[in-house]
Parts: C-alpha cells; sequence; structure tokens
C-alpha cells in the first residue's frame, strides 16, 4: 500500500465531527464577539472617552491623545475578561502576509508576583524591531528601527486559538524616518486624497452635510480546498501553493456539474465554522457557494469601508487557512494551482459613500442625484483610463501571470463595462447639451431634463476586469491571494485624480449651472470612451481592438511592473500624498524582487521533484518492463518509457541552465526577464515531460497524490 492508497483510505472513513453546541451559538448573538466593538467601548470606557474615540474612528477628529491611557485600561479590561494573555501589533509589512510579535499582558512586581499591565504608549506604538522585512532599500540596517502605529479605525480583536487568547491591535508600519513600510498606510493616504477631492465635487451639487466621503469594499473570495493527507505528499503545494506537477484529470470541470452544486457534507461543515468564526471576528460573511472549478468555492462578505474591508480579507484568508487545517483539508489560496481548470480571483466590489449613507455611485431617484451619480461615474471612467497601466501593475504578481488572460479570467487589458443602458446614456452625453435637447432633451443634464435611471438595469458582463454593477465598480481581475490594499490605493489615487480634475473644472461653474456640467462631463467622455467595452473581453479580436485603441496590454508581471517607474507614476502617488518618490521606488524593487524569487523557488522545487520523485518512479518502471522483456508489448512500452526518461533528463538540464543564467543577471528586473522568457518556459517544458510520464507510468509506482484525487476526493 503507498502513501497515496493509505491517504485515500483515510479520507474515504473520514467522517465530520459535528462542532458542539452550535445551536446556542447561530447568528446575531455570536457577532462581533471577539471585537472592541461600539457596545464593549461603551461598557469598559468612560463616557467621555468613548465619545471622544467614536469622533477619532469616524473620521471627525484626529486622535485626542490625552484619552489614550484610558483607553488602554478599558481595552486591556476588555481583553482580559476574555482570557486574553498577550496583545500584538498587527500589521501587513511588503511581504504580502500579515505580521505580529506577541507581547504578554504580564508584568513582574518587585514582591515576586506579577500583574497585568497595558499602557496607553502599549496601544498606539510597537517597535518590532523588523529589520528582516523587506524595504526596498527605504531602511538600511543601522537604523533598522520600525515603528508600528495604532490604526484606530480598525477594530481591536481577539485571536481566540485553543490554547488561548491574544488581543490584536492592527497598525500602520513605518520606518524611523516616517516612510511607509506596510500595505495600510498608503491606503489609508489614498482614502484622505479620494475623500478631500470627492467632497470638493459634492459641496459643488449642493451638499452641505456631509463630513467625509471614504471608500467601501466587498471582496468576493474564491479559493480551493483539498484533503490535507494528499496534499501534505505534494512538495509543490506545500512550497508554492500550486501543483508543478500533474497530468489532466480524465474528469476535470466540462461538466460544471460543480457550479453551485449542493456543497459536500465535509466541505460544509468547515464553511460552517467559518462563518460563526468570522462572524465572531465582526466580519459579515454573507454567502458561500461551490465554485466553477472542481474542489473551488467562494465567499462573499458584506462590504466596509475599504481599510476595515482589506483588513478583513487578510483575517478571512488567514482564518480560512487555520480552520481548513482543522477539518483535515488543505486551504489553496494561489490563483492558479491547478492547470487546466479555473484559476481563483478576488472580485473587489468598490464603491464611494458619504459618512451620512449615500453611496456616490448608485444613480439615484430624480434627474439631480442622476447627474451627480454621473459626474462620478465619469471621473471612475477617466481615471481608470488614464491610470490603466498602474491599475494592472497594482495586480501584478507571479501568481497572477498563469490567470490573467487565460481564458477564465480577465485579459491583461483593463477596461470598463458599463451594460448597454448606460453606454447608452454616455452616448447621448458625449454629444453634449444641445445634441441630447434635439432627442427631447433626453440626457442634458438640466434638472428638469434627465431622466430617472432605471434602478439596476445593468447585464452582467463577466469577462469584464473592471465592470459597472448598478451601484458599484466590480474590479475582478485581482488576485486570490493578494492584500487588497494596494490595488485599492492605486484606484482610489486614480479616481483621486480624476476627481480633482473635477472639481478645478467645477471651480469655475455655478453651482446649478448643469449645462455647463454637462460641456465638462462630454469632454470626459470624448476623452476617455476607449477604455469602455461591451463585448467579449475573452475574446481575440478584443485584443486587436484594444491595440487599435492604444490601450495599454502588458500581458506578464514583467510587462506590468515598469508602468510604476515612469514619472506619471511618481507624480501621481506624490502629488497626492499617497506615497514619495522613494516609497513608490522602494515598493517597486519589492515587487520585482519578489517575482524573481518566487520564480527560482518554483523552479528549484520543480528540480526536486523531477530528479528525486519523477525520475526515480518512471526509471524504477522501466526496470520493471525490462524483466517482462519475453513480452512484445512490454518492450514497446520500455522503448516508450526510455524516450520520455531522456525528454525529462534533457527538461531538467535545461531548466538548471535557465536558471543559472538567471542568477547571472546584475539587475533584479533583467533577473525577471529572464525568468519570464526562459526559466518559466523551461520549468513548463520540464512539466510537460513529466506528466506525460504519469500517463504511462504505473499508477503504484507514482510519487505524487494525481489531479483526480486530489480534485475529487475530500
Ligand atoms: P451582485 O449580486 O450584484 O454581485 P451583491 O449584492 O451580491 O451584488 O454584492 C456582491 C458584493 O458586492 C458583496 O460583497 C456586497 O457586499 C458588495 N457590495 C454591494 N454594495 C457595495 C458597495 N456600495 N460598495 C462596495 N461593495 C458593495
Ligand atoms: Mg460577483
Amino acid at each position: 500500500m503507498t502513501a497515496r492508497d493509505r491517504a485515500i483510505e483515510t479520507i474515504a472513513n473520514h467522517r465530520v465531527a459535528p462542532t458542539q453546541n452550535y445551536l446556542e451559538d447561530a447568528g446575531a448573538d455570536i457577532y462581533g464577539q471577539y471585537v472592541f466593538h461600539d457596545a464593549a467601548q461603551r461598557q469598559y470606557l468612560a463616557k467621555p472617552i468613548y465619545e471622544k474615540l467614536r469622533q477619532t474612528i469616524d473620521g471627525h477628529e484626529p486622535f485626542d491623545p490625552a484619552i489614550v491611557d484610558a483607553v488602554a485600561h478599558g481595552v486591556k479590561e476588555w481583553a482580559l475578561a476574555h482570557g486574553a494573555t498577550h496583545f500584538t501589533h498587527w500589521f501587513v509589512p511588503m511581504t504580502g502576509s500579515t505580521a505580529e510579535k506577541h507581547d504578554s499582558f504580564l508584568t513582574p512586581t518587585s514582591e515576586g508576583s506579577s500583574i497585568a499591565e497595558f499602557s496607553g504608549r502599549n496601544l498606539v506604538q510597537g517597535e518590532p524591531d523588523a529589520s528582516s522585512f523587506p524595504s526596498g532599500g527605504i531602511r538600511a540596517t543601522f537604523e533598522a528601527r520600525g515603528y508600528t502605529a495604532w490604526d484606530v479605525t480598525s477594530p481591536i480583536f481577539l485571536q481566540v486559538e485553543p490554547n488561548g487568547v491574544t488581543m490584536t491591535i492592527p497598525t500602520g508600519y513605518v520606518s524611523f524616518t516616517g516612510e511607509a513600510l506596510d500595505h495600510k498606510i498608503p491606503l489609508l493616504r489614498s482614502q484622505e486624497a479620494l475623500g478631500t477631492q470627492a467632497l470638493r465635487v459634492l459641496r459643488w451639487f449642493g451638499n452641505a452635510t456631509s463630513k467625509r466621503v471614504f471608500t467601501t469594499i466587498g471582496p468576493e473570495q474564491e479559493y480551493f480546498l483539498v484533503d490535507r493527507r494528499l496534499a501534505l505528499q505534494r512538495p509543490d503545494l506545500i512550497l508554492t501553493g500550486r501543483t508543478l506537477f500533474g497530468a489532466p484529470s480524465p474528469k476535470g470541470q466540462e461538466l460544471e456539474d460543480q457550479y453551485f452544486g449542493p456543497i459536500r457534507e465535509r466541505i460544509l461543515a468547515f464553511m460552517m465554522d467559518l462563518d460563526r468564526e468570522l462572524w465572531r471576528l465582526g466580519i459579515p460573511a454573507r454567502t458561500r457557494h461551490n465554485e466553477v472549478a472542481p474542489g473551488q468555492f467562494e465567499m462573499a462578505p458584506v462590504f466596509e469601508a475599504t481599510s476595515v474591508g482589506s483588513d478583513h480579507n487578510m483575517i478571512v484568508m488567514s482564518t480560512m487557512r487555520r480552520l481548513a487545517a482543522q477539518h483535515s483539508l488543505m486551504f489553496l489560496i494561489h490563483e492558479k494551482p491547478f492547470a487546466g481548470i479555473n484559476g481563483s480571483g478576488k472580485h473587489n466590489n468598490w464603491s464611494m459613500a458619504t459618512d451620512d449613507g449615500e453611496n456616490l455611485l448608485d444613480p439615484g431617484n430624480d434627474p439631480h442625484a442622476n447627474a451627480q451619480f454621473l459626474a462620478f461615474l465619469m471621473a471612475v471612467v477617466r481615471g481608470v483610463n488614464c491610470h490603466a497601466d498602474l491599475l494592472r501593475a497594482s495586480i501584478a504578481d507571479a501568481g497572477q501571470d498563469h490567470r490573467l488572460g487565460a481564458n477564465e479570467a480577465p485579459p491583461a487589458i483593463m477596461s470598463i463595462f458599463l451594460g448597454s443602458q448606460l453606454e447608452d446614456v454616455i452616448a447621448q452625453l458625449e454629444k453634449g447639451p444641445a445634441a441630447a435637447s434635439k432627442q427631447g432633451g433626453n440626457v442634458a443634464l438640466g434638472v428638469t431634463s434627465l431622466p430617472v435611471l432605471p434602478k439596476d438595469a445593468t447585464d452582467r458582463n463577466r469577462t469584464s476586469p473592471f465592470a459597472f454593477t448598478g451601484n458599484k465598480f466590480e474590479f475582478r481581475a485581482v488576485g486570490s491571494s493578494a492584500p487588497i490594499y494596494w490595488p485599492q490605493t492605486v484606484l482610489n489615487t486614480a479616481v483621486a485624480d480624476s476627481l480633482k480634475e473635477l472639481a478645478d473644472a467645477l471651480d469655475g461653474l455655478t453651482p446649478g449651472d448643469f449645462e455647463g456640467l454637462t460641456k465638462i462631463l462630454s469632454g470626459i467622455v470624448r476623452d476617455h470612451k476607449q477604455v469602455l467595452f461591451e463585448g467579449n473581453n475573452y475574446a481575440e479580436e478584443w485584443h486587436t481592438e484594444a491595440a487599435r485603441r492604444g490601450l495599454p496590454n502588458n500581458r506578464t508581471t514583467v510587462d506590468a511592473l515598469p508602468a510604476l517607474a515612469t514619472d506619471k507614476a511618481r507624480d501621481l502617488f506624490s502629488r497626492f500624498g499617497v506615497l514619495s518618490e522613494r516609497e513608490l521606488a522602494s515598493r517597486v524593487d519589492i515587487f520585482w524582487e519578489r517575482y524573481v524569487k518566487v520564480g527560482n523557488i518554483e523552479a528549484s522545487c520543480a528540480l526536486d521533484i523531477a530528479r528525486t520523485m519523477i525520475l526515480p518512479a518512471a526509471v524504477r518502471y522501466l526496470g520493471e518492463l525490462a524483466t517482462a522483456s519475453a513480452s512484445r508489448g512490454a518492450t514497446v512500452v520500455a522503448g516508450r518509457v526510455a524516450k520520455l526518461i531522456d525528454d525529462l533528463v534533457a527538461a531538467v538540464d535545461a531548466l538548471e541552465a535557465a536558471q543559472h543564467e538567471a542568477h547571472d543577471q546584475d539587475s533584479v528586473p533583467a533577473e525577471a526577464k529572464v525568468v519570464v522568457d526562459r526559466v518559466i518556459p523551461a520549468q513548463e517544458a520540464l512539466r510537460t515531460a513529466a506528466d506525460a510520464l504519469e500517463a504511462v507510468v504505473s499508477d503504484e509506482l507514482w510519487p505524487l497524490p494525481k489531479y483526480r484525487e486530489l480534485l475529487f476526493q475530500y
């Protein structure tokens, strides 16, 4: 019996262990249990302290240092009451994962006992001495200090593990010199940039009451689950998160019977636990279903403010990973864990909202609201068109290169889908007020002449990377594993840029001059309609058409990243105070390095598996065939196997040579170029050789769990 057989036998006998007391734990009672939310703040803070803190959380006032000790005391009492023994500053360094270092609350006293201590300083600032985080050259080792600073807007939460509880404080991470070393700080800055410009536009429309505009995010998360006992036999899954080898399963996703299909008991057990845990963490998990590929699933939360929603998405991914292990499952978040079937993405539903609850991308109920809606809509259109290259770069990484443009995910060309009705409105808008009034005043933005736009009349276009869906945009090209801070930062900044231009133009226009507004908007339509595309984004003709329109089409990460090193990018990010030139340059360095490192890890892992697992299995099989040389059939097969082994060995040598060539480059971008042009194709060739062997070598000898086992046995 092979290890694969034993694993499969265990899986066959696997029974779901029911979670205790789930009836008592249902829904509303547990929501936010692990969060220092509004009710907990009321309970543990004196009223004036609570009120001051609330003002900051709601974005109305800067944090008042005078209250920090009182807040620290209250939150400590709350955490201790929930069994916490430790606290941690939690942040998102440029590694793309979250980071934390735990400190115990306990402080020894001179009497030999200890007390629980947690000062205001502990709350607002930490010094993780994090010299090993990537800084892209910002931080020399002699000034290796980095500081974490409490992000008051993101709720403090408890990480409750089987053996204890840690109070977790979301923070930003900055260098000694005040430069952002994380994903969070630029996002917060971009929110502010967008909010400032959006308010200017709103004031023109007569809104005198909203104090703040922020962006909202509802990230739909796709992921795979496979049985852990099988997955642990695959070094590629463990080390790279995807299968580097694997012949296609005789059955893949062609029957599409997985999509929205009944959820298997074992998976649903995981999902039930997941939802309860997320609710406890105050994360509004809403929908769950089977996705298209076998073994693939999706979770969507209710939308939240972008900074909180982005933190929550990190917690969603880590909670999925943790709970999957409890269910003997392995959680796969890679963009393309399996060749030949769909990969995973994240659909970032995005909009802009005011603090008094108005969704600025909601067409609204009357012509005046429609005019404002169209102004914000066109600002997004302009932003995406002007900065399509940056948006593309914001979702680029090694994993995405296997997915974008691969007939299941949007192509690398950024375009916007508006739906036929809005397209029609835009087309009329382009002709300006005069032409519009000729058509019965259909779209002139005069308060009396604009029709009420029917609600949610948009069609669906599932192939568009950036689709309007009735009252929000869906940025559908984001990778499944990506922290969403960075793409949202770029989007916010691009739209802030447009809103600023719009607000500047409106400054010269009397409020209420809707004819003037129409002129401005028709100008935007004329200049930026090239980014609008209603057709099938997966079709080859779109590539030709997009090229004709001059839209950027950066197919790989190596093609995409240079957009971040242009004057246009530096100017945009520094003008809005989102990233200084140094901060941007450091990020670009980190992205290049990461790409090269991932490429190198995957190539090394593939070489390792090919040499020490696949080749020996093939040679052993050849030996078996040789002992059966009396059979003519066996001799024929032996000849074929021998040839495939030769191919495999040649492919191993070629990949190794390509890897050496990459190492020999004298800059990281040059190395990345060799990775994409030589290493990845060589690795693909090695895979082809190995997969061909998988199709002939005795199943008993094959060392890696196969696609048919990983995808259909759980
Ligand atoms: P649809 O069925 O049109 O995709 P849903 O209402 O199911 O829309 O929402 C899909 C996702 O979009 C959910 O995560 C939801 O919370 C999110 N969403 C809805 N409205 C907004 C908004 N104004 N801003 C950001 N995300 C939103
Ligand atoms: Mg959707």
